[in-house]
């Protein structure tokens, strides 16, 4: 990938195997997607991917460029907020005029509330730097209508402080909810991130799924990534990573989500 700063620039190379559960999600943004390769025209301007952090907003963006080859463009509405006076909107700006250029493309813009933050709301320690970089924002998204075969996804934790001027028709015109992983969903994703691994027979990915509730695809990852340096850590010639090893990292491990937050 391209690194200036603020922003990463590449094709990403996830793909959808590489994302458990989300199954209804993937379908969704696949066909929305299709659509913007195939036909060069995007059916919405722009998609709000909200939900707990670490389960894979970021990576559903990812692969729908990897699926489509769209060039995939990386913002951070905190490193936007950081930067000095102008410098954001500027980088915004030009960011959107790359895009169009290489469309077809997606932008993404991680924690969006950051920039997008409902005007007049007291959480922002500089509202005059939010309310130009969400200006900008609005008349970048105003524009697309006649780019063709760019997409803005946008990601956040907290969608109710997004501004509501940027949820009008021509905007954010689809609102998806990404859910922490169910058991299926869990199961999932323990076999992508145990893919290239060697297994013991005695793990029983089924009974870990039962065993990680309210566990974040970040967390599963981490668990599964944990166990093979716990292996390691044991005997640095062995070659597989035993049930014992996950149990030892899964003892330690405390998930983030709590039971109020998921229901
Ligand atoms: P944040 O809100 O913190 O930016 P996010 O929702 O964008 O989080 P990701 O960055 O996509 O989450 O996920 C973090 C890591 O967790 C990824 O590198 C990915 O490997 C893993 N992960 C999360 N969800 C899944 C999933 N459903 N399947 C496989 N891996 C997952």
């Amino acid at each position: 990938p391209s690194i200036t700063r603020g922003v990463t620039v590449e094709i990403p190379k996830v793909s959808w195997e590489d994302i458990g559960g989300l199954k209804n999600l993937k379908v969704l943004a696949f066909k929305t997607f299709c659509c913007i390769s195939r036909l060069g025209v995007s059916p919405v301007c722009g998609i709000l991917l909200h939900g707990p952090p670490g389960c894979s907003k970021t990576t559903l963006a990812k692969a729908a460029a990897h699926a489509t080859q769209a060039s995939f463009f990386s913002l951070s509405g905190a490193e936007l907020y950081s930067m000095y006076v102008g410098e954001g909107e500027a980088l915004l700006h030009n960011t959107f005029r790359r895009a169009r250029l290489a469309a077809p493309s997606i932008i993404f813009f991680d924690e969006a509330d950051v920039v997008a933050a409902k005007r007049g709301g007291k959480s922002s320690s500089n509202i005059a730097v939010g309310e130009r970089l969400l200006s900008t924002l609005l008349t970048e998204m105003d524009g697309l209508e006649q780019a063709k075969g760019i997409l803005v996804l946008a990601a956040t934790n907290r969608p109710h402080a997004i501004d509501a001027a940027l949820m009008r028709p021509g905007r954010f015109d689809l609102v998806l909810y990404v859910p922490p992983p169910d058991l299926e969903a869990r199961y999932e994703i323990l076999s992508v991130h145990t893919l290239n691994m060697k297994v013991s027979n005695d793990v029983d990915l089924k009974q870990i799924a039962e065993d990680t509730e309210l566990f974040t695809g970040a967390e599963l990852e981490g668990l599964c990534r944990e166990a093979g340096i716990v292996a390691l850590r044991e005997d640095i010639s062995t070659s597989v990573v035993c049930n014992r090893h996950f149990l030892t990292v899964w003892k330690s491990l405390k998930p983030a989500l709590t039971r109020e937050e998921v229901n």
